[in-house]
């Protein structure tokens, strides 16, 4: 089992020591509904290793990243929105607005997204 931070939010999470409406579990990943939600559909797809953020992933850690993917595609797919778009991402560091630091990407759908983001 990956080793866990006392002191991480999503770490308590992925322990079961804070409720979270979890909609994806697999070997290497979690993925619950974001408590703020910026789109109809905001889900937080998060490893079950902590990392605290992009800066911190590691040669060894490419499978685990790329299970976020995967389960982001599994729940577009499951959430309906597959085909019409969506948006994944993840922010690093304080610039980017990170503000849990265990690395997480952002599932939105739901609804149209602008580019630039904000
Ligand atoms: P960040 O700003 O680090 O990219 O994203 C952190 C996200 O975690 C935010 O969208 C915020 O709403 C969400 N969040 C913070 N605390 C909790 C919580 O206790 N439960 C859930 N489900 N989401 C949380
Ligand atoms: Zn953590």
């Amino acid at each position: 089992m990956a080793k866990s931070n006392s002191d991480c939010l999503f770490c308590k999470i992925l322990a079961g020591d804070i409720p979270a409406d979890i909609i994806y579990e697999s070997d290497t990943a979690i993925a619950f509904r974001d408590i703020n939600p910026q789109a109809p559909t905001h889900v937080l797809i998060i490893p079950r290793k902590h990392i605290s953020t992009i800066n911190e992933i590691t040669a060894d850690d490419q499978a685990i990243v790329g299970s976020l993917y995967s389960a982001a595609q599994d729940i577009a797919a499951e959430e309906g929105f597959a085909d019409e778009g969506y948006r994944v991402v993840m922010n690093c560091n304080e610039a980017a607005g990170q503000t849990v630091f265990h690395i997480h990407l952002h599932l939105l759908g739901g609804r149209a997204f602008s580019w630039p983001p904000g």
